[in-house]
């Protein structure tokens, strides 16, 4: 058995960031962008009022209160063609420009009207009250994002605000999904012996929700020739492989051997010493160094191998700074126990934030790696030693899989 951070270390230290490529913003969100982004505008670009209310010169109220002409509206998108003049004021709605003459504006709840078209100010305004100022947010040359940056949605918002409509990110991956195993049926009846594929789905739906771009290359049987053209057909059209089943040490467990084919001197054929998960195997396959992951074929096992070599490769490969899911202490709500085997123990378990403000482990799925119904609810992953006993209230480290469920219920 090798570790963990022997295998993450063979996956993870030839790997680099794939091509960069123009998107347009609308495509672009959770990609990393490829360059820093600095601003050729200044935001706002004028000086605007952040009230509906009436634009003032400031001197006009010095002597504790002002009675104003109202000579004009200014609408936002609509400036006003006049310069403002003492005794002067100006209808203005928020995000409308200053008119040139005015320095101030007072909030439309705070004044009396006089008939139409005159206004008393109540109070001594200070020059500046209620405008906003150019480069107030954003000014020329500031760096609005650092390469390798997620892209977010303000991020793209304040990219859109430059007037840009195109962004600069590294590709997302293309990644393919093979199952393997003659036990795998489709038919809507199954027959003795025959179950259904559940890893496809499940990887399928992970790599969508990881950002990339999944291809579902299908099922293919428990046969040496069939899985190394289904292999090698797929490293020509996808930039990472991932396929499940055939690795571990049965009498048809062909995959590790293929892998191991593909990639003269590139592939590993290994035991983890984590639970579940434990058997792995990986190459860098061909000219392009293609990435290819032959996972365990129990569906808990997959999940896990998935998030602990799959996610994390292609975070780098996608450009991304920050490669690795958020791992917090946790209060444990139950008990927990892991055996003494020498195996780090990956726990799925159900976690929410508690009225404390905490993260909190409700429930630890019932665990067997043929299991998956069990870790419909959970939404987090507990690292735990072998040969831990905790009990409710002791604390241990969980990766946050899932932010949505953590609402406080
Ligand atoms: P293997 O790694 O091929 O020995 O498979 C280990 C276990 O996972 C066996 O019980 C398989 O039937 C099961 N299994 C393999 N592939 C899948 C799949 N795609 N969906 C669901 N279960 C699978
Ligand atoms: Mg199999």
């Amino acid at each position: 058995m090798i570790s963990l951070e022997t295998a993450r270390d063979f996956v993870l230290r030839d790997l680099v960031p794939l091509a960069v490529e123009e998107v347009a913003l609308d495509v672009a969100l959770g990609c990393a962008s490829a360059t820093d982004v600095v601003a050729r505008e200044m935001v706002p670009g004028f000086r605007n009022s952040s009230m509906d209310g009436f634009a003032l010169r400031a001197l006009d109220t010095s002597t504790g209160s002002g009675r104003l002409r109202v000579v004009d509206t200014v609408l936002a998108g609509r400036p006003s063609s006049r310069t403002l003049s003492a005794g002067e004021t100006m209808r203005i709605m928020t995000g409308a420009a200053l008119p040139e003459g005015a320095d101030t504006v007072c909030r439309i709840e705070d004044v009396t009207m006089v008939g139409d078209d005159l206004v008393i100010i109540p109070r001594r305004l200070d020059a500046g009250e209620c405008v906003r100022w150019p480069g107030d947010d954003v000014h020329v040359g500031q760096v609005l994002l650092t390469a390798r940056a997620e892209l977010t949605a303000p991020a793209l918002a304040v990219i859109a605000g430059q007037g840009y409509s195109t962004v600069l990110v590294h590709r997302r991956p293309v990644v393919g999904v093979l199952s393997t195993g003659d036990e795998l049926s489709a038919a809507p009846t199954l027959s003795a012996g025959q179950i259904r594929d559940t890893n496809r789905p499940l990887l399928l739906a992970l790599l969508r929700a990881s950002g990339v771009t999944p291809v579902d290359l299908g099922v293919a049987p428990d046969d040496r020739e069939e899985i190394h053209r289904h292999l090698s057909e797929a490293v020509m059209g996808c930039d990472v492989v991932v396929c499940t089943g055939g690795v571990s040490v049965g009498d048809v467990d062909h995959v590790k051997g293929v892998i191991g084919d593909l990639a003269p001197g590139r592939s590993h054929s290994v035991q983890v010493a984590i639970k579940p998960a434990k058997p792995f195997a990986f190459a860098l396959v061909g000219a392009m160094a293609t990435p290819i992951f032959g996972l365990p074929g129990n569906p808990v096992s997959t999940r896990v191998s998935f998030e602990l070599f799959v996610r994390p490769a292609l975070r780098v490969l996608g450009g991304h700074r920050l490669v690795e899911r958020p791992r917090v202490r946790a209060v444990l709500g139950c008990a927990l126990a892991t055996p003494t085997d020498e195996k780090l123990h990956f726990v799925h378990v159900t976690t929410h934030v508690g009225d404390d403000g905490r993260v909190h482990v409700s429930e630890a799925a019932r665990h067997n790696s043929h299991l998956l119904s069990a870790i419909v609810a959970s939404n987090a992953l507990a690292v735990v030693e072998p040969g831990g006993t905790y009990a409710a209230g002791d604390e241990v480290d969980v990766i946050i899989l899932e932010t949505a469920s953590l609402a406080r219920a």
